[in-house]
């Protein structure tokens, strides 16, 4: 007799091998079975796996346990998106069962049944477009029914036109008023609103994508509103009409309301959105949408890089340069090099859009790997906005905005415009200082300052989400003199409600926008009218706001000095893009960049050479110090409640390291024309936050300057920690290509 034939099953637990199992009773296993859900015991428990192999049972059967049952009649999870999820597995140096169960939705990874996709449309039935006007006016029927009388509109559309809209179609349809279709059904969809005429740096970007054959990388450099997002319309319209899908990319906080209701209208086919903000249910249906190809096109945040796409005909990652595709935690992906792998093993065009690349893409761009499309100009009739640095050393500062800020503020807004004062830190105050004895509040849980909010009255850590009351009195002297120190989002808009009473002061930051349309609504209120808008990033992408004239940045200062070698890009792109707020339409924009460091280099370069010049800049010293995109690095992270177990696991990691590679050296990098390929090794150290929310923390940086050798001691030293009793005593992860060095 011969053996039996197996089942190798990846399954999400954190340990780098397969698990065999019997097949269920009654199954001979076959190749045909790899990506099918089965569900499985796991010592005491049940595990919902998915097959990646089969193979003949190398040790007595007696041994092996039965797989208890299948979940998918076929596979789930098959071809390219399979291959390229094993490839990200290996890459990630992660175990290929938690990788698989990082691209499955929740519901699916939990073992239930694909669900069903069909995607309903509401219409008005004759009798329904007879009795229209004999509704009662206003209500909620009445309006629905007003809405539906124009097109028939699908559901996901209702979710984002009418609140509650469910009700009142439950009342027409009992009434034989309006019904409930497939959308597939014609008629369901709007016509394809048509967009403006593309100008020639367009229309040369539309013909290089259309002009690929198979897989290319393009980079699509457009300055802020110059188009880019009309670019990528009128290639996925040429997708479309190919009969192919198309997969879009956006930053967390770019998939906005408006953004998709942008692409509903103008594609005129169904957009499948999938983001964080949706329920499990939606998400899991927008996967399987895509998987039975009925889901044409997919925008959707960092996880939606995972969906299955049968007839793939193009990928854009928007914004590339965002720090929200990379995955901070379990399986640390990031999306946009994902998009990349994914977009080569399907052969179809992968298009990266940002005003502001990283300086990654653009290494790759410079090198010929990519191609590298233009718009240097912005669409229509917007002119790009002229941008001024204040000086405000020794300059009375008046809770944090200087006397010629408040001016021009006010200016703006007696022309009628709208302004954004923006700075990148939430609450009232990052730090409460007692100005008698020098006490400062710090985080119990955390090396850090608590951050001041309520005007004073709450402390609050950003690290660990502790909260307290302010104390009345220092909690070391008695003193009463404890005073916020510092500026944020919340004092600003103290300020200038204050000084500018007759003009709503909108703050926009993470405290006020929990909801994904939270700042629609925000800026639904402030409408047309003259106003000022306070916040941090969150407004610096995704909303168009045609009346902004003015922008200010206040207190960009902490950004220039800071340890992390990434920061100077991260504030350039910040700038950039904040800036690129203003003057969108036709009136002119003006941005006026508070400042005590005036002289700066990254300000000067970037004022007068923009960011192509600040790149350029930061290319070469990046290249002098053996920094990415020069070096691949990789950081291994380990925590506990004791500062010890951490540095031991970590020493014996460099030791293992070492061990490997004779010719491997502390600190810096080789070059390849040195001869040897070899590993920089930086630490063990504590992290530059040690303790966070209770945990102490360490790190070791590994550094090389090819990504082959980097690798190949990834994988050895990834065996010897999964079986290293040090191991045991912490919680460690590894991160390559880490974006945050903390
Ligand atoms: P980006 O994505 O580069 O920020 P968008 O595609 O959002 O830019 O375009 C910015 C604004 O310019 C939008 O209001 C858009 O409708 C408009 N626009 C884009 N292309 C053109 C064009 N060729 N002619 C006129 N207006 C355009
Ligand atoms: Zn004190
Ligand atoms: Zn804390």
């Amino acid at each position: 007799m011969t053996a039996p034939v197996l089942l190798q099953v990846a399954l999400p637990v954190p340990l780098p091998h397969l698990f065999d199992y019997l097949p269920p009773p009654g199954h001979v296993p076959g190749p045909g079975d790899v990506g099918r859900r089965v569900k499985v015991p796991f010592g005491s428990r049940e595990l919902v796996g998915i097959v990646a192999g089969t193979g003949a049972a190398e040790r007595p059967s007696a041994e092996l346990r039965a797989a208890l049952a299948w979940l998918d009649a076929a596979p789930l999870l098959g071809g390219e998106l399979l291959d390229s999820l094993r490839w990200l597995a290996r890459y990630t140096h992660a175990p290929l069962g938690e990788t698989l169960a990082t691209a499955l939705p929740g519901p699916l990874r939990h073992g239930d049944p694909a669900p069903d996709t069909t995607s309903w449309a509401w219409r008005l039935t004759e009798a329904g477009l007879t009795a229209l006007p004999s509704l009662r006016a206003g209500s909620r029927p009445r309006r629905l029914a007003e809405r539906l009388a124009a097109a028939a509109l699908a559901e996901d559309a209702l979710d984002l036109r009418m609140e509650g809209w469910r009700e009142p179609a439950r009342s027409l349809a009992r009434r034989g008023l309006a019904e409930r279709v497939a959308s597939e059904d014609p008629g369901a969809a709007p016509a394809p609103q048509p967009g403006p005429p593309l100008n020639d740096e367009q229309q040369a970007a539309v013909e290089a994508v259309a002009a690929t054959a198979g897989f290319a990388p393009l980079l699509l450099d457009g300055v802020t509103g110059s188009g880019k997002t009309e670019v990528y319309l009128s290639a996925i319209a040429a997708c479309l009409a190919r009969g192919r899908q198309a997969l879009v990319l956006v930053p967390e906080i770019g998939l906005t309301p408006q953004t998709l209701a942008r692409f509903r209208a103008r594609l005129g086919v169904p957009v499948h959105a999938l983001h964080s903000g949706l329920a499990e249910g939606e998400r899991a249906r927008a996967w399987m949408a895509a998987a039975r190809g009925q889901a044409r096109v997919v925008v959707g945040t960092r996880s939606a890089v995972f969906v299955p796409l049968p007839q793939a005909g193009l990928i854009v990652v928007d914004e590339e340069h965002d720090g929200s595709y990379k995955q901070l935690d379990g399986i640390r992906y990031h999306a946009r090099d994902f998009a990349l792998v994914r977009g080569k093993a399907l052969g179809v065009p992968v298009i990266l859009g940002s005003a502001t690349p990283s300086l990654e893409t653009l290494h790759n761009a410079r090198g010929g790997r990519y191609a590298h499309l233009r718009l240097r100009r912005r669409a229509g009739q917007a002119q790009p906005p002229a941008v001024r640095v204040m000086d405000v050393r020794k300059r009375a500062l008046q809770g944090g905005l200087s006397l010629e800020a408040m001016q021009a503020i006010g200016q703006a807004l007696a022309q009628g415009g709208q302004v954004l004062v923006f700075k990148n830190r939430r609450g009232y105050a990052p730090a409460l200082l007692c100005h008698d004895c020098g006490w400062t509040a710090h985080c119990k849980r955390c090396d850090s300052a608590m951050t001041v909010h309520a005007s004073g009255r709450r402390l609050q850590c950003h690290h660990c989400g502790a909260r307290q009351p302010a104390p009345p009195a220092c909690p070391d002297c008695g003193g009463l003199a404890l005073q916020p120190q510092g500026i944020g989002t919340e004092r600003l808009e103290e300020t200038l409600a204050a000084s500018f009473a007759d003009v709503p002061v909108l703050r926009i930051d993470r405290s006020t926008t929990q909801r994904r349309d939270a700042l629609a609504q925000h800026l639904a209120t402030l409408g047309d009218a003259p106003g000022i808008l306070v916040g941090t990033q969150i407004l610096a992408k995704g909303h168009d706001l045609p009346r902004l004239t003015l922008v200010v940045v206040v207190g960009v200062d902490e950004g220039l000095f800071s340890s992390d070698f990434r920061a100077g890009e991260k504030l350039a792109q910040q700038l950039i893009q904040v800036a690129g707020r203003a003057g969108r339409a036709e009136r002119a924009g003006q941005v006026l960049l508070q400042t005590h460091h005036p002289g700066h280099p990254l300000l000067e370069t970037l004022i007068q050479g923009g960011y192509a010049a600040f790149a350029e800049a930061e290319l070469q010293q990046r290249e002098a110090a053996g920094f990415p995109p020069f070096a691949h690095m990789a950081l291994l992270r380990a925590e506990a409640m004791h500062a010890d177990p951490p540095m031991r696991f970590l020493h014996e990691a460099k030791a293992v390291i070492l061990s490997l590679l004779p010719a491997a050296r502390e600190e810096g990098v080789r070059r390849p024309d040195e001869g040897q390929p070899t590993i920089g090794i930086h630490g063990p150290l504590p992290a530059p936050m040690p303790r966070r929310a209770g945990y102490q923390r360490a790190q070791l940086i590994l550094s090389a300057a090819q990504r082959r050798s980097l690798h190949a001691a990834l994988d050895v030293l990834v065996t010897t920690l999964h079986a290293s009793p040090q191991a045991r005593r912490v919680r460690w992860s590894l991160d390559v290509d880490p974006v945050d060095l903390y």
